[in-house]
């Protein structure tokens, strides 16, 4: 690795099941990465391990409460504390700062939106994990890249895929203005979840637990209650939208259970490019930290002849109402994809923690996209669209009272 210049990155969720995957293929690396900085929201003892670890110069907490619990987590025979600092302020701010030239987005939910958003105005090669920024600020994050030349490589394993396979324009990743030439179509897989073939009777009573048990990947239990109900893919049918600027006619859906296949771009000569591989999210990961070049990423080889088979299904849209919901919110606008995601995040919080019933998160989702339909998109500020986002938020606290009331 010697006789590169050194990427200073900084992982914002590094506590998560992204920010874990980061860590393990920064450290394969040493002469590559250095850790400028890590945040979390909690599980302070992980964070101290993994900044004593990767020897981070600084970290970010919520509140002065972590803080305390940070400090007492740091391990004995570490050196000395990194600079802690405390607050969403410091969040976004940490985000910007450069001394760090690449950020990984990782924060789950529309929480990371300002940090994401921050990253980008600073100029920096964002590794965008956190998809629920797009959705809720497609036009302003884009602009945002755009404007600021940053470079923007997105990790979510599909949209990596895509931006694999299309056609390259020269060694930066930009953010385009329009569909690459010469491309058809997007198709973006999806596994299905937990629940492809459970009888739909049966829906009304699966646990938490059962729709974090994705048959593939290993994630954050947000991510992977999505991905049991699909609003993950409608959610990333939205993200496609805008990092391709592909219109949504021209984006399908198809499920692929064995999530080997993890996207593919249709070309007008009927050429179907794909990237394969492991369900393992070390290979977009090392992808965005590395382009244009290649790095080792700990996962091992893919063995088609003992995988033997790669199924592929049309989507299910009675067992997968959320998908249908994510496609008329992105027809609808930026106002509805913010409440689509905000109802969302409500739905799936209260769900796992046991106050709403898994098959009412569809149902609260066209609530509230019903409730706030009309209602003006400002796509052109931020706090415009989290006013927007909290309005969505308030009503769907009020439909979900309403809807565990009548059960
Ligand atoms: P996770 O729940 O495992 O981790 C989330 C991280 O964000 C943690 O470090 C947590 O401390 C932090 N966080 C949570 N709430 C926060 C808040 N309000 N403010 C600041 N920080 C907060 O989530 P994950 O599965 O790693 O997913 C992270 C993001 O990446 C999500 O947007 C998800 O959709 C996306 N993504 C994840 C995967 C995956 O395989 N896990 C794949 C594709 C995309
Ligand atoms: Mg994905």
């Amino acid at each position: 690795d010697s006789g590169l210049s050194v990427r200073r990155i900084t992982v914002l969720g590094a506590t998560g099941s992204i920010g874990i995957s980061t860590l393990d293929v920064i450290a394969r690396h040493p002469g590559r990465y250095r850790v400028e900085a890590l945040s979390a929201y909690s599980r302070m003892e992980v964070l101290a391990a993994q900044a004593a670890a990767s020897r981070a110069r600084a970290v970010v907490v919520p509140d002065d409460a972590a803080a305390a619990r940070f400090a007492a987590a740091w391990p004995a025979g570490a050196g000395g504390l990194p600079e802690v600092r405390v607050g969403a302020q410091a969040l976004a701010d940490t985000a910007a700062d450069p001394a760090s030239d690449t950020v990984m987005a990782a924060i789950v939910g529309a929480a990371g939106l300002p940090s994401a958003l921050a990253a980008a105005r600073a100029g920096k090669r964002v590794l965008l994990a956190n998809k629920e920024a797009l959705v809720v600020a497609g036009v302003l994050f884009m602009d945002a890249v755009r404007e600021h030349g940053a470079e923007l490589l997105p990790i979510d394993s599909e949209h990596n895929a895509i931006f694999q396979c299309l056609p390259r324009g020269g060694a930066r990743a930009h953010a385009p203005r329009q569909p690459a030439a010469g491309v058809r179509r997007l198709l973006l897989t999806a596994s299905g979840g937990p629940f492809r073939t459970r009888p739909l009777h049966e829906l009304d009573e699966v646990t938490p637990d059962q729709a974090c048990a994705h048959p593939n990947w290993s994630m954050g239990r947000k991510i992977s209650v999505d991905s049991a109900t699909m609003l993950n893919k409608g959610l990333e049918v939205i993200e496609a939208h805008w990092l391709f600027a592909m219109p949504a006619s021209r984006i399908s859906v198809v499920v692929h259970p064995q999530s080997v296949v993890h996207s593919m771009v249709e070309y007008d000569d009927g050429s179907v490019l794909a990237q394969l591989g492991q369900p393992d999210m070390r290979t977009p990961i090392a992808y965005g930290l590395a382009f244009p070049d290649r790095i080792e990423a700990g996962v091992t080889a893919l063995d088609l002849a003992r995988l033997g088979r790669l199924d592929f299904e049309d989507p299910d849209f009675a067992r997968f109402p959320c998908l249908r919901l994510a496609f008329q919110a992105l027809e609808a606008g930026q106002g509805a994809c913010v409440a689509l995601n905000a109802a969302n995040e409500v739905a799936v919080d209260a769900f796992l923690r046991g106050g709403l019933r898994y098959t009412h998160i569809p149902a609260a989702i066209e609530s509230v996209l019903d409730a706030t339909a009309g209602r003006a998109a400002p796509e052109a500020s931020l706090d415009a669209l989290l006013a927007c986002d909290a309005h969505a938020r308030a009503c769907a606290r009020d439909r979900i009272g309403r809807l565990t009331a009548g059960a």
